[in-house]
């Protein structure tokens, strides 16, 4: 026996639609061309987010109902922090509402002076605006081949150590505030970064006396990954190739709602400075709430505790990237570019190769995006230069180094059944690409505009 299926059975289900085409065509013009204005039920198969929309088990549904909702000292609470020991191996834990919950109670006590940079590898967009509200400045090393999507590697989300360094040396140890390592790296196409790289980045860390942190949303796919690509990971647990990974950083910020499984909830974990517990918890109790529930209900912070080891066991891990896999792999049977090899949570396909007549001012993803919509009912999203924005000095758009419609898949939620219609969808268009016309704004907003924009397709 060669095959294997989903590592679960199916105990509740709910029910979804195919509009009409007409109707699609209707929907799409009402929200301007904007995926994130398309209500719900007008989608057949939804790939906008991987981001609170995972299926939780019947393990953690079963956990709520025996959340303890007391104010302080929650017995769930205790749940978060003997499972934060338990898998990451951290002393300390502060839950908050979410992943940019976290950033917001951490950052002013990791930015000490105004312009400090931050060094990521590819920083993630809340956590660039916590930055810079934090008065930082964010800053990217992620190696080159994380931008050619034809380019096999194993590990696109690595750091440029190199250039990493000579930056610290030339800027001067103090204008660096500290190393976030985002891991998966999200931005790049949810590349992993290797056990190796993670070390190489510590050893800089430590050179100069920097802080590191991990951006731990897909703690559990890049360990995936580093079991599956790098040499002498193989007969390890992803709990110890977790614990490995966790024991190089100071400590992380966490979007629950990725590998946790949780539709809301977030956390600080810390590992052994008791200091920086301190100074975050006494940000976190004016804006998330008390240090023991955060901004979350006992029984989320049940199904949270729960949702940490779900996100460990490997018959899962191996099924959820395989299923992101399958997905990538019949796409580019057919022909249709996509970052490669594919990543952890979506596929991300390469825009600027399937429409190359639509120039980034016109946004060749946010246009494919829309045709996706009509053909099939799947919402899918821009990760491109309509995300990007505007300079905000000269006020032109910018354009950015890839333009990507991400594919995300929600965890547990969809068969690889769904996977085939998505890929049935994506040929019917790339069969007819030459016929689609690009995007133009007849509504744009001045701050995070993708939201809440109105395009229409360009007069030929
Ligand atoms: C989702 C995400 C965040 C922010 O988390 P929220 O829960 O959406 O606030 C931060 N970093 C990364 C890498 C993420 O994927």
């Amino acid at each position: 026996m060669t095959l294997t299926a989903e590592p679960y059975k199916i105990k509740m289900v709910e029910s979804i639609h195919l509009i009409p085409k007409e109707e699609r065509a209707r929907a799409l013009l009402a929200a301007g061309y904007n995926p994130f204005l398309l209500k719900s039920e007008d989608v057949y198969i939804d790939l906008l987010t991987d981001s609170g929309t995972g299926a939780m088990s019947d393990r953690q549904w079963a956990a709520m109902m025996v959340g303890d909702e007391s104010y302080a000292g929650s017995r769930s609470f205790f749940r978060i922090k003997e499972a934060v020991k338990d898998i990451f191996d951290y002393d300390y834990v502060i839950p908050t509402h979410q992943g940019r919950g976290a950033e917001q109670v951490l950052f002013p006590h990791l930015i000490h002076k105004k312009d400090q940079y931050v060094l990521g590898n590819m920083h993630f967009d809340t956590t660039m605006a916590h930055i810079e509200l934090n008065g930082g400045i964010p800053i990217n090393f992620v190696i080159e081949e994380a931008f050619d999507t034809q380019m096999e590697h194993p590990f696109k989300g690595n750091f440029d150590t190199e250039r990493m360094e000579a930056f610290i040396l030339n800027q001067g140890r103090d204008k660096i505030a500290f190393i976030l390592v985002t891991a998966t790296c999200n931005s790049a196409g949810g590349q992993p970064v290797s056990m190796a790289n993670l070390r190489a980045v510590r050893q800089v860390a430590d050179k100069y006396g920097l802080p590191l942190w991990i951006d731990a949303a897909r703690y559990a796919e890049n360990a995936w990954f580093i079991k599956s690509r790098e040499q002498g990971y193989q007969n390890k647990t992803i709990k110890e190739i977790v614990r490995e990974m966790f024991a190089m950083a100071d400590g992380f910020t966490m979007s629950a709602k990725k590998d946790a499984i949780v539709n809301m909830g977030g956390l600080i974990g810390i590992r052994r400075d008791e200091s920086t517990f301190q100074n975050a918890s006494s940000t976190c109790v004016p804006f998330e709430g008390f240090i023991t529930y955060g901004g979350m209900s006992g029984r989320d912070m049940e199904a949270l505790a729960a949702g940490l080891y779900d996100g460990i066991d490997p018959d899962y891990l191996e099924n959820r990237i395989g299923q992101v896999a399958y997905l990538g792999h019949q796409l580019r049977e057919r022909g249709v570019p996509i970052q490669w090899p594919v990543g952890g949570h979506a596929v991300f396909v390469d825009a600027k190769k399937f429409l190359p007549h639509i120039s980034p001012e016109q946004f060749p993803a946010q246009a494919l995006v829309g045709e996706l919509y009509l053909e099939g009912g799947i919402r899918a999203v821009e990760v491109g230069s309509l995300l990007l924005g505007r300079n905000p000095q000269t006020g032109k758009q910018r354009v950015a180094d890839a333009e990507f419609m991400r594919l995300t898949i929600p965890r547990r939620v969809y068969t690889n059944r769904h996977m085939d219609v998505v890929v049935d969808a994506l040929s019917a268009i790339w069969q007819r690409r030459e016929n689609i016309r690009g995007l133009e704004f007849s509504y744009e907003p001045k701050v995070l505009r993708h939201f809440l924009c109105r395009l229409q397709p360009v007069e030929r």
